[in-house]
């Protein structure tokens, strides 16, 4: 029997995570929807999954800047065999104007929570000798953005996460890759005017603003065996805004 294989994304209840989910149960994956807040979203999206590619799919509620609680949900979930790190937030402030909680919210979000949810992916995955992870980061991770310095920080930090987490588990033949998105259409843009939405479109080399799906389907090409001989790779997703 073909053993189907399981991907936990997080952050899947909206935007560009939950786009990658139906990519992957499109693939044949049993998928694993993680959610913190938008429990009817993600209840919404599973019984899409589960009617439309009648593959299995199930949802687990978890904060991932927080430890405990990404600890609760891995003991409730058990093994996977493709993580996607998803889940990020995000604001606009000048540096002199971001707050403590902001700084510590946006790190401990999009950066510790790669951190977390990989350490409690990764033993399974090393007894196994075998597993993907791949890291959902930003270009303003590559390139920096003006007043998103701390967006900019844990970004880049998912970059030397991955580059550094695949050269040690290498050996164990799990893959760790970054994908580097461009301005994606999602809730995240939500804050922005349409003349700057306007004037990054035109800063975007393609002509147009990147879609949930376009991430997606880089996702699953990494999962796959096509992406076999690719490690601690950033594959930009962006439309040509940086080369
Ligand atoms: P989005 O539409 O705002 O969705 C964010 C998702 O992350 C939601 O499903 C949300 O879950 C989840 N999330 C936020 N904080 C979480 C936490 N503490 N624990 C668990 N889940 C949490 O954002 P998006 O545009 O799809 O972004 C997805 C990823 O792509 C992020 O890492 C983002 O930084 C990155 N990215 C986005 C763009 C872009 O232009 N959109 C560009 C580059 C990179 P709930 O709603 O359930 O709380």
């Amino acid at each position: 029997m073909v053993k189907i294989a399981r991907v936990l994304i997080t952050g899947a209840s909206r935007g560009i995570g939950a786009a990658t989910a139906l990519a992957f149960a499109e693939a044949g994956y049993s998928v694993v929807i993680n959610y913190n807040k938008s429990e009817e979203r993600a209840k919404a999206l599973r019984d899409k999954i589960e009617s439309v590619y009648k593959t299995s799919c199930i949802l687990a509620q978890a904060d991932v800047s927080d430890p405990d609680s990404v600890r609760e949900m891995f003991s409730q979930i058990g093994e996977v065999d493709v993580l996607v790190n998803n889940a990020g937030c995000s604001t606009q402030r000048l540096f002199t104007d971001i707050t403590d909680e902001e700084w510590n919210r946006t790190i401990s979000t999009d950066l510790g929570g790669v951190f977390y949810c990989s350490r409690a992916a990764l033993p399974a995955m090393i007894r196994k000798k075998s597993g993907v992870i791949i890291n959902i980061s930003s270009m303003w991770g590559e390139v920096g953005a003006s007043c998103e310095v701390h967006y900019s920080a844990a970004k880049a930090g998912v970059i030397g996460l991955t580059k550094a987490l695949a050269k040690e588990v290498a050996p164990s033949d799990i893959r760790v890759n970054c994908i580097a998105p461009g301005v994606i259409m999602t809730d995240m843009m939500q804050s922005f005017d349409s003349e700057t939405l306007s004037a990054l479109t035109e800063e975007t080399p393609l002509g147009r603003l990147g879609t949930p799906e376009d991430i997606a389907s880089a996702a699953v090409f990494l999962a796959s065996d096509k992406a076999s001989f690719i490690t601690g790779q950033v594959l930009g997703v962006n439309g040509g805004f940086v080369i």
